[in-house]
């Protein structure tokens, strides 16, 4: 058995956690060990995972089928070189995502977290204009609200404000913002919604060698979901702009928004995708970033000749191995079906907060439900009472959301959901 009280006073002397103070440290609630939806803490408390481990945990916790995977793939190999090697793993897995992401990506890079995809799609915009011969696009317009990693050139595409990362502004290349797209996915759209974003293509183009965004759904900036048309539209506006057009769906890919890529709800293709939280069903870090054989070839045919990144772990085997587990679990699934089945009950069970004093607006999408309050939460004094309950829920700032692993019974979302109510009420 685990000392609760010692995991909790341990961490404090040594562990620092994300966004964190050391000075002031709170409890962090000790895990020992989960089970389908469900987290089973240090002192023997069970809570439902309403938060899928920030995106990634589609099929929850210890499933049979990943860990087979595991043990397999650990028995043979669990780590080699990438460079000069290759593997089985990475090979099926590369073949598997340029199959069944949106048309024209074609060559995949293996990255080792979301922000290095990230990193790794702006380099790959970045050199293809050099390639071309183009030195003056240099820079990349991105949208108000966004949130694409911590790292530096991920942050320098995050929204100034609510990306958290304003401490950094003087040290960090300068991109352009446009204003975020106006909220709902079902808004009819007009041209107006898009002003700012279209004057800023006419204005910069030259300069600019890549749009990136959140399709649909901004996560970590806002929660906030927006129309397909008018991602449509931004992909006409690149192609008429002669901009590149980088897709994240770091979060959004797998199923989560109700289509297999949030692309597909305005069924457009980016030139260039991220895919990383979901890919391993939260097993393991890993990410890629997709391209087209445009994009490959025209970097490869430039002054470099390659494209310049290569981390220690790209491919990892392990990794890989549970990526293709995890993806065949969920296509061998009616995963739509029951994407469908929890934004219905997202949608009947969170509603009532509507009604809420302190709630500002209530928004579902896929396995998504996000309640608005007016205020910002207070974690120190919310986060005991959802445990105490049997919930995982992190809030932050206004927004308390969820995201369930999508094999969540009927039963225990209700009793998420109806938890969650009447904690916020
Ligand atoms: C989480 C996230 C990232 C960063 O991924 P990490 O694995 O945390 O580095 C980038 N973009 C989006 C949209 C994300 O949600």
């Amino acid at each position: 058995m685990f000392d609760n009280q010692q995991l909790i006073n341990d961490d404090k002397e040594a562990v620092w956690h994300p966004y964190s103070s050391t000075n002031n440290p709170i409890d962090n609630y000790p895990v020992v060990s989960a089970d389908g939806v469900r987290l089973t803490l240090a002192d023997g408390r069970q809570l439902i995972d309403g938060m899928s481990s920030w995106w990634s945990t589609i099929h929850g916790y210890n499933h049979p089928v990943l860990n087979e995977a595991a043990q397999q793939q650990l028995s043979k190999m669990s780590h080699v070189m990438f460079g000069g090697l290759t593997h089985p793993q990475a090979i099926t897995l590369c073949k598997t995502l340029v199959k069944i992401t949106p048309a024209n990506l074609d060559k995949v890079f293996l990255a080792d977290s979301g922000s290095v995809a990230v990193e790794v799609a702006m380099k790959m915009a970045l050199q293809y204009w050099l390639s071309q011969g183009i030195n003056t696009k240099t820079k990349l317009l991105s949208l108000r609200n966004g949130y694409h990693g911590d790292t530096f050139g991920a942050m320098s595409v995050c929204d100034p404000v609510t990306g958290m990362h304003h401490l950094f502004e003087k040290s960090m290349p300068q991109h352009l913002f446009s204003e975020a797209p106006p909220m709902g996915f079902d808004r009819h759209f007009t041209e107006a919604d898009i002003a700012d974003f279209t004057h800023q293509l006419q204005q910069h183009h030259s300069t600019i060698a890549a749009v990136i965004l959140e399709p649909i759904v901004q996560g970590a900036g806002g929660m906030r979901f927006y129309s397909p048309q008018y991602l449509a539209r931004i992909r006409a506006l690149c192609d008429e702009f002669n901009v590149l057009l980088i897709a994240d769906e770091i979060a959004t890919g797998f199923g989560r928004t109700g289509k297999l890529f949030a692309c597909e709800h305005a069924n457009i293709s980016p030139d260039i995708l991220c895919l990383g939280k979901a890919i391993t069903g939260g097993y393991m870090t890993l990410a890629a970033t997709l391209c087209s054989n445009r994009v490959a070839e025209g970097i490869c045919s430039g002054e470099a000749g390659v494209l310049m990144h290569g981390p220690t772990f790209m491919g990892n085997p392990l990794a890989c191995a549970i990526a293709n587990a995890s993806i065949d679990l969920l296509l061998d699934s009616p995963w739509q079906q029951t994407v469908a089945n929890i934004e219905q009950q997202l949608l009947s069970a969170l509603h009532p907060a509507l009604a809420y004093d302190n709630v500002e607006d209530v928004r579902v999408l896929g396995a998504i439900g996000v309640i608005e309050m007016k205020h910002a939460v207070n974690m120190a004094d919310i986060t005991p009472k959802f445990v105490e309950a049997g919930i995982w829920v992190r809030p932050f700032g206004k927004l308390v959301y969820i995201m369930p692993p999508f094999i969540i019974s009927d039963d225990d979302l209700h009793y998420l959901c109806s938890t969650l109510l009447s904690i916020i009420e």
